[in-house]
């Protein structure tokens, strides 16, 4: 299907793209791997489409000691080559996102201003406690990924805003990990699990678990976390904490599965991460 006619506007700046994005029915496209799909089944309708691409000041991934700073245009083939160390937990996930063309084209910004329910950072960025920098005609405001993410494909961007970067701060002494289920390679996850976890002398001091595809938005679980926290791993906490994750959670039913066996997944996920600590 071809997309209704648009117009393209090519900034030389990311200030020259902020006051077209201000006046204008228009709306930035970066890997266009969402936004183009949306045009051509006539979801989303607008006059303009900016093109963020020259926009080179915006890519970028800053290892600056307690934080690592990502610029919106960084693709996701570059998050995968770039920060298995700096930030492991968000590396596990670049890699299991689509295949390798989409990785080479979308961009970290396109993913979670699309905010879809079932893409992968998401939840990283929630279990992560990362921050969002937006950047509009009127100066710079940060937001913290909780508050980021409204609904389905619904953010906290106002007309004429733009993702800026991602802030995610370093986390000490914890072991993460990011485990996705799908249909068929290269899926949108049915389910998963973005964890980080810190054990002091054999009992849970933090625990983070953020899931993607269980519900309207990004999902933490913040009551099976407080199962954890102050308490050994043992197989009765870890299985009360993947039931109350799950208990909590209000999975979609579509054509990749039932809500029903979301929550199924989602507990073999949970008991699967905090087992493998
Ligand atoms: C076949 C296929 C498989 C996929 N599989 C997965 C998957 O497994 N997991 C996953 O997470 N994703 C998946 N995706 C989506 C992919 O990750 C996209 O790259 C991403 O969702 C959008 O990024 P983009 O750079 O292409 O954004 P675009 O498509 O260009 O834009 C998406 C939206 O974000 C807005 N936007 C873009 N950049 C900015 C910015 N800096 N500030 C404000 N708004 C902005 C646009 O206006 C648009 O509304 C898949 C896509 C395809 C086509």
């Amino acid at each position: 299907m071809y997309p209704p006619e648009f117009g393209y506007f090519k900034p030389s700046s990311v200030d020259e793209a902020l006051d077209f994005l201000d006046k204008e029915d228009a709306r930035p496209i970066a890997g266009g791997q969402s936004l183009i799909p949306m045009l051509k089944l006539r979801v989303i309708s607008l006059n303009y489409v900016v093109d963020l691409n020259p926009l080179t000041s915006l890519s970028y991934i800053k290892d600056e000691g307690n934080e690592v700073r990502i610029g919106a245009l960084t693709r996701h083939a570059e998050i995968v080559s770039n920060t298995s160390s700096k930030v492991p937990l968000l590396y596990d996930a670049a890699r299991q996102v689509g295949d390798v063309q989409v990785r080479n084209l979308g961009t970290i910004g396109g993913s979670i201003s699309n905010a879809d329910p079932a893409a992968d950072y998401p939840s990283v960025l929630l279990a992560l406690d990362a921050k969002v920098v937006i950047s509009s005609k009127s100066g710079e405001r940060v937001v913290s990924a909780k508050d980021f993410f409204k609904g389905p494909f619904t953010t906290d961007l106002k007309k004429g805003e733009i993702v800026k970067e991602i802030v995610f701060p370093r986390l000490e002494g914890y072991k993460t990990a990011y485990i996705k289920v799908v249909r068929r390679a290269g899926d949108f996850a049915l389910a998963s699990l973005a964890m980080a976890i810190k054990v002091s002398n054999g009992n849970v001091e933090d625990v983070r678990l953020a899931y993607s595809g269980v519900s309207d938005s990004p999902y933490r679980a913040y009551e099976a976390e407080k199962i954890l926290i102050g308490n050994r791993l043992t197989d009765e906490t870890i299985q009360e904490a993947a039931e109350k994750a799950a208990g909590g959670a209000n999975p979609p039913t579509d054509v990749r599965g039932s809500s029903w066996y979301r929550k199924e997944v989602m507990k073999v996920i949970t008991v699967k991460g905090l087992r493998g600590v």
